[in-house]
């Protein structure tokens, strides 16, 4: 195995981010799955079926985008839409898939995550599109993943639970918690009615300011610093 494909810190932190997505209550037991780009055409994944608490590096295994994989464990029963969005998505450097519960409630009843609260941008769109349902592993879940995620870095899993995108697996985790906290917003909020969404020029605005979020950059007139003329 070349350097690269060991890659023994990507492991470790693909290992590490299971436990957080376990730990921070956005999935459980064996459930979800990781995996992060180690070029254009392979990505390190995690097991089949293996408690993330008992996953030490050697059971992630590498696997080319032709299907072919190596190492201790068999990869993720869901590594075709990893490998279809890692292909057809160079903003991703990871993929992660969870069973979040109120992201998979929203998605057990077929529903978009409309433009309600404006962290729905968070996701790149003025909805969390959700993919209707196809068998866990099939080509025809990654086509429908493939669909749902356009233009978006998040999307439901109709009957199923939820797949954030990220240039690392840590900035995949931090997307899938803003989804999973929108969503229990959304069913909460549905509790006592049907929240107004709001309208499409204002979601675009926040888009434009969510490029910018965060740095320095960010657009601010009123605001000037202390030390400046
Ligand atoms: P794996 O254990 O094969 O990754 O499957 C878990 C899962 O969530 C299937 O959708
Ligand atoms: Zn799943």
């Amino acid at each position: 195995m070349t350097d690269a494909a060991n890659n023994e810190p990507l492991r470790a932190r693909i290992i590490e981010t299971c436990r957080a997505m376990n730990r921070v209550g956005l999935n459980q037991g064996t459930s979800g799955n990781l995996s992060a780009r180690l070029d254009g055409e392979r990505c390190l994944i995690t097991p089949s079926g293996l408690d993330y608490d008992a996953m030490t590096p050697g059971d992630i295994a590498l696997l080319s985008f032709d299907g072919r994989w190596s190492g201790r464990s068999r990869p993720s029963t869901e590594w075709r839409f990893h490998r279809d969005i890692l292909r057809h998505r160079p903003d991703a450097g990871a993929v992660l898939h969870a069973h979040a519960r109120h992201a998979t409630a929203i998605a057990c009843l077929g529903l978009d995550i409309p433009a309600f609260h404006y962290m729905v941008a968070v996701a790149g769109g003025d909805a969390i599109r959700c993919a209707p349902y196809a068998t866990f592993g099939s080509q025809a879940l990654s086509d429908a993943a493939l669909a749902a995620l356009d233009g978006r870095k998040a999307c439901l899993l109709a009957h199923h639970g939820m797949i954030a995108i990220g240039e690392t697996p840590e900035k995949a985790l931090r997307l899938a918690i803003e989804v999973e906290a929108l969503a229990a917003i959304y069913l909460s909020a549905r509790q006592i009615g049907e929240p107004k969404t709001l309208p499409r020029g204002e979601m675009a605005r926040v888009l434009r300011l969510f490029a910018t979020y965060g740095t320095p950059d960010f657009p601010d007139d009123e605001l000037r610093r202390i030390d400046e003329r």
